[in-house]
């Protein structure tokens, strides 16, 4: 089945079951001071579930774009390295805003799986919530019992408050979850070790594909949690994750959701994916990253030397420099993708395709750009690293400043490249001296434009468009709402 298909299936399949579709929110947040980025299928629907606002429909389904790169759920450092982490990601998510609750939730979901995408129930385990002594919560019964009537119960693991507990915040609606995890691995290394034993231990052909939550619960600035008085659920299950299931593959990379922007970088550096450690994981991070800073361009956020542009330029270095050390390219490569990642998603989600040529060329003078200074910075690195030979493996803050005032290496690349030697770097050094370089140039910060028309705090509004599609314009069209 490939990915369009089974996304089509699951969209239909909640359809079926009186859910109303809801369009993918942007993944940039422009209006909410917690978050930069949408991070889950949730985020969009935060204000039904605290009774700020009331949804017109009590059923909903979706395919959420997210990017888990900051804050709370940061997956950056992962991506690359293992093969079911991304940066950017589907997130297809069925809800109940105080309509049916854990037992339609989890017969459904059990339903779709192995129904409709045919996946091998001997491969499958859930998660419950086992309890909490120290918090005094007590394990979820009510899951529990019901799963027990789909599978056995040697396949239904208790899970810890971390895993297996969802709460907004310090405060606000909460509650116990229940994941489906796949176990992957070959049958005779099954045979040998169960799968129920693998869950949640960041086994790579062990993962978990669906996580269903169950608000219940109600926090209060007390500690106290109360009955809510209607019950949600909030389901999320990572698309390329599901593919990987479906289609019978070790590796989201190996399905067709990113199989053809694959296919286009390992032929473009002359090499094959799948043979060497070192190119497989660039050539692994840079089709992740370009679709993360395409979205995020796509949807309001250029990059930028600060705050959420700084994520996303960031982003971008870090795969400029994979393409540049590992697969040899000198001259800029990601703007060339665009048409690849425009393609592959227009049916879903268009706005990509719609403005690539102005995505395009925003990547392409990020690119120039950064290349015009990460040679000599990879060479002030090599001249470090061995000036550091046999001393201290630590490479102080005032060199990691150098490295970004100078030649423009955020300090996560510099760690990054820092860690491929064997070094490490002075974090602490590297903010005191950012901290001296703000205190320099406070006085010309003040009157500095950012990339962005300055917001009053109160004005709530929406990204509608860039002003101009031919030049990199840093002029953004907002609507109010
Ligand atoms: P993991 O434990 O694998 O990091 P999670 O528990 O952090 O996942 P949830 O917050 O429960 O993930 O999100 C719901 C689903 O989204 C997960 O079950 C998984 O399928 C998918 N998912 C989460 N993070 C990522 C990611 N970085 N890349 C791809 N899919 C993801
Ligand atoms: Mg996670
Ligand atoms: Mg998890
Ligand atoms: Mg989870």
């Amino acid at each position: 089945m490939d990915s369009k298909t089974i996304r089509k299936r699951f969209i239909a399949f909640f359809e079926e079951k009186n859910h109303q579709f809801v369009p993918s929110s942007p993944l940039v947040v422009k209006n909410d001071p917690t978050l930069m980025f949408i991070n889950a299928g949730m985020n969009q629907f935060k204000d039904f579930f605290l009774g700020n606002k009331e949804p017109q429909y009590a059923r909903a389904v979706n395919s959420q774009k997210c990017l888990r790169v900051s804050g709370k759920h940061n997956d950056l450092e992962e991506v690359g390295k293992d093969t079911y982490h991304h940066t950017m990601f589907e997130m297809l998510g069925n809800w109940s805003f105080g309509d049916y609750f854990k037992k339609e939730a989890i017969e459904w979901a059990w339903e779709l799986l192995t129904e409709v995408y045919e996946l091998p129930k001997e491969r499958l385990y859930v998660s419950v919530f086992g309890g909490d002594a120290k918090e005094e919560l007590e394990l979820d019964q009510e899951a529990y019992d019901i799963w027990k009537g789909i599978i056995s119960e040697d396949r239904i693991i208790y899970g810890s408050k971390k895993d297996n507990f969802w709460e907004m915040g310090d405060t606000g609606p909460c509650g116990p979850c229940s994941e489906i995890h796949i176990d992957l691995r070959p049958q005779s290394e099954v045979d040998k070790v169960p799968g129920a034993d693998l869950v949640n231990k960041d086994h790579p052909l062990v993962v978990e594909i669906w996580n269903l939550v169950f608000m219940q619960f109600n926090r209060l600035a007390s500690g106290e949690l109360e009955n809510l008085p209607a019950k949600h659920v909030d389901t999320g299950m990572g698309f390329e994750r599901l593919a990987m299931a479906i289609q019978g593959k070790e590796s989201n990379y190996d399905t067709d959701v990113f199989t053809p922007i694959i296919e286009y970088i390992a032929k473009k550096a002359g090499v094959k994916y799948g043979h060497q450690e070192s190119t497989d994981i660039a050539i692994r991070v840079i089709v992740d990253h370009i679709r993360a800073i395409s979205f995020a361009i796509a949807d309001g956020q250029l990059p930028s030397n600060n705050k959420a542009g700084y994520v996303i330029r960031r982003i971008l270095r870090r795969a400029v420099r994979y393409g540049y050390t590992f697969l040899h390219f000198q001259e800029p490569f990601l703007y060339e993708l665009l048409p690849i990642v425009g393609e592959q998603f227009k049916d879903i989600f268009p706005e990509v395709n719609e403005q690539k040529g102005f995505i395009a060329k925003v990547i392409r003078e990020e690119e120039v750009s950064f290349l015009r200074t990460l040679e000599n910075g990879l060479k002030k690195l090599d001249q470090i690293k061995a000036e550091l030979k046999g001393e201290s493996r630590i490479i102080d803050g005032k060199t990691v400043f150098e490295l970004y005032d100078t030649f423009g290496f955020p300090v996560d690349l510099t760690s990054l490249i820092a860690r491929e030697n064997g070094l490490s770097v002075d974090e602490e050094g590297f903010k005191e001296e950012m901290e001296i370089q703000k205190q320099r140039s406070k006085k010309a910060a003040e009157v500095e434009k950012g990339d962005w028309v300055v917001l009053r705090e109160d004005e709530d509004v929406e990204f509608v468009g860039y002003e101009s599609l031919e030049s990199k314009t840093n002029i953004v069209k907002y609507r109010e709402i």
